[in-house]
């Protein structure tokens, strides 16, 4: 452990500045079987503190406006092999002088989102040809 410590102290002279650039933390995971066999872990995962308070819109830090939520926030990921993936965390809403009361942001999810950033991304990237099929084919139809 010292070794690790001197080593970071070493490559980060400022290693404050360093931990504000992870922005995601995992608490936890819990491997389960649902009642139709299907198995799921779901990771227990918060924002660093210097960013549990950002605006979804313009990435500031604002003041809190309320607590963490009774129950956890739950996101879909991307499966890992057969297992389905679930992102847990209890958000609480920020208030943005600019955009007003909205829930705080999370790294791993778009705004008023709840799937993960990768499964919207590999969604969309899918789709993707589906849209330019569909473009090519009203061009070739003549329609707009
Ligand atoms: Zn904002």
């Amino acid at each position: 452990m010292r070794y690790v410590l001197e080593f970071f102290t070493i490559i980060l002279p400022h290693p404050t500045k360093f931990c504000q650039y992870i922005i995601l933390l995992i608490e936890n995971f819990n491997l389960y079987s649902d009642e139709d066999g299907v198995k799921h872990i779901r990771i227990k995962a918060r924002p660093n503190k210097w960013h549990e308070n950002d605006c979804p819109f313009c990435h500031k830090s604002c003041p809190a406006y309320d607590k963490h939520s009774s129950r956890p926030t739950t996101w879909r990921g991307l499966d890992w092999g057969g297992i389905l993936v679930e992102v847990e965390y209890q958000t609480h809403r920020i208030i943005c002088l600019e955009h007003g009361v909205y829930v705080a942001e999370v790294p791993w999810a778009y705004p008023g989102n709840r799937f993960t950033k990768d499964f919207d991304l590999t969604v969309a990237w899918f789709a993707y040809p589906i849209c330019c099929a569909r473009f090519t084919l009203n061009i070739v139809k003549g329609q707009p």
